[in-house]
């Protein structure tokens, strides 16, 4: 199948240019209210209730930094390397939209809250650091819903609720050299915002906004290409799509001799192609100037410290620990922290088993088949680390076989009982007391007289027949390596 990015220029065509990728991320921080008043951020309640006169821009009304908001912000610039800096400025960003009541939004413009951060990302094994130019923080606007489908019938409707809520803009420098990067760099971001809590970055909810600044140029050419921004991703495989058809669409310019305007762009999912939408705004056309309402902020040393001893560790950090402390492979490092809920819960269990690779397995395995089964988040497993980690230390101790350890957990998924309440109660305990197995043992020595033959005259592969024998009469309750023994001690 061709993609509409290889039907503008052949791939050796493309493989000319160097493509020059920088992200602006927008990222909603998760606090119980806004940011400049009282009113709550729930998402999905009904239109234009969550409103009071200092978000909906009513004359008069004056807004109250929230320090929560500022807090994470904080954090979201620590966790990204910054530099927070002692004094910070709010600035009036003047532009008109129906969502935007107060006919400007509260953003930050020179003076921002956090600089010179940076993010180590790994591209096939091999380091890239991704520069971080700034992290500010803004007041987002409402939303129009558009509905209808013909010119005569056709409406928007105007729900502020969202007017308010909290942002963190994160700027990246033209540091990202192809979508693979910049799809790499965006789960990076995502996964340390979430680790810091400053946002669980659901992009269906509009948590997490991209826009991606792209331009090319040949390879080894040392001045940038001119950029588009492209606008509208909503999704991180519509960033990479996007990326590589806007790389292609300047490519093909280039190579027939034009010029590649600087231009806002909108992604079109359904064509998978990008469309001019206008020419680019600049920062003159906002008239920015400082927030007259708000006093500068400023963020103490010891304001400053008091957050970064509060902030959790970072994904790399927690990879990094996993490989060490809990002797984890890299693949398994990774897969454990890509997410925090299930690297916590990963550590309960190990903690709870004494055995973290098991736990590992278990997790990776058994548990994550079963929740995706059920499509449930690790928050709401009905097994509980405490008991993933008995039911290991059943196996280990072998009260249990392997084979039983499966069932069981298959039972624990289904009731949230405890395995040792399973075991229990379904009889399962593994017989690997020596008297009742020495029973089940000689019993299927003496019913087969010709295998034990053919054992004793060098054919060692019988036993593995001997094995199933007692394996399938104690109804697969017998400990195998303690059935293994005794066999070979009897028919030798
Ligand atoms: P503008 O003044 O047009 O807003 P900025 O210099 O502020 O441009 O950069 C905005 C974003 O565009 C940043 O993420 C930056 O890394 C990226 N960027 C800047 N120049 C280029 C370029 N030539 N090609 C690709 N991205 C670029
Ligand atoms: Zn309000
Ligand atoms: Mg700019």
């Amino acid at each position: 199948m061709s993609s509409p990015a290889a039907e503008l220029v052949p791939p050796a065509v493309i493989s000319k240019y160097e493509p020059v990728i920088g992200l602006e991320v927008h990222v909603q921080l998760a606090t119980a209210s806004k940011i400049f008043c009282g009113c709550p951020t729930s998402f999905g309640a009904p239109p234009n209730t969550n409103v009071c006169p200092v978000c909906l821009g009513l004359p008069g009304a004056l807004p109250v930094l929230s320090r929560e908001a500022v807090e994470m912000a904080m954090r979201a610039g620590m966790a990204l390397n910054c530099t927070i800096g002692p004094v910070s400025r709010f600035a009036r960003k003047n532009y008109f939209y129906p969502d935007l009541p107060k006919g400007y939004q509260i953003s930050q413009y020179d003076e921002p809250l956090a600089e010179h951060g940076r993010v180590d990302i790994s591209i096939d094994g091999a380091p890239r650091r991704i520069g971080i130019t700034r992290v500010h923080m803004e007041d987002d606007a409402g939303k129009s819903i558009h509905e209808g489908f013909s010119d005569s019938d056709r409406y928007t409707y105007v729900d502020l609720n969202r007017c308010g809520t909290p942002l963190i803009e994160i700027v990246t420098e033209p540091d990202m050299r192809s979508s693979d990067e910049a799809y790499t760099f965006l789960t990076e971001l995502k996964q340390v915002m979430q680790f810091v809590q400053v946002s669980a970055c659901d992009m269906e909810k509009g948590q997490l906004r991209c826009d991606a600044n792209v331009s090319v140029r040949l390879k080894g050419a040392e001045k940038f290409g001119t950029k588009a921004e492209v606008k509208n991703l909503n999704s991180f495989r519509f960033l990479k799509m996007a990326l590589d058809y806007e790389i292609a669409r300047q490519v093909s310019v280039l190579e027939a001799g034009g010029r590649v305007e600087q231009e806002t762009r909108l992604y079109n999912v359904a064509t998978g192609e990008t469309v001019g939408m206008r020419s680019k705004e600049h920062a003159h056309d906002y008239r920015y100037f400082p927030e007259p309402d708000l006093v500068p902020l400023h963020v103490s040393e010891a304001w400053r410290e008091r957050v970064r001893a509060a902030m959790p560790e970072l994904p790399a950090k927690k990879r990094e620990r996993f490989i060490v402390d809990y002797k984890l492979s890299e693949y398994d490092a990774n897969w454990l922290t890509a997410d925090r809920a299930v690297s916590e819960y990963f550590e309960g269990t190990a903690t709870a088993a004494g055995d973290p690779k098991a736990a590992a397995n278990w997790i990776m395995g058994d548990l994550a088949a079963a929740l995706k089964a059920a499509d449930k988040q690790i928050s709401e497993s009905p097994v509980t680390e405490r008991h993933l980690g008995e039911l290991i230390q059943l196996k280990a101790k072998g009260d249990i076989t392997g084979k039983q350890a499966k069932e069981v957990f298959a039972k624990m998924i289904a009731t949230g009982d405890a395995p040792s309440a399973i075991v229990e109660r379904e009889g399962l305990k593994q017989v690997s007391d020596s008297g009742a197995l020495e029973k089940i043992v000689d019993d299927v020595i003496s019913a087969n007289p010709k295998q034990v033959e053919q054992y004793r005259a060098g054919k060692a592969t019988v036993l593995g027949f001997f094995v199933g024998q007692v394996m399938k009469a104690s109804r697969g309750q017998a400990n195998p390596a303690a059935v293994n023994e005794l066999l070979r001690k009897k028919l030798e």
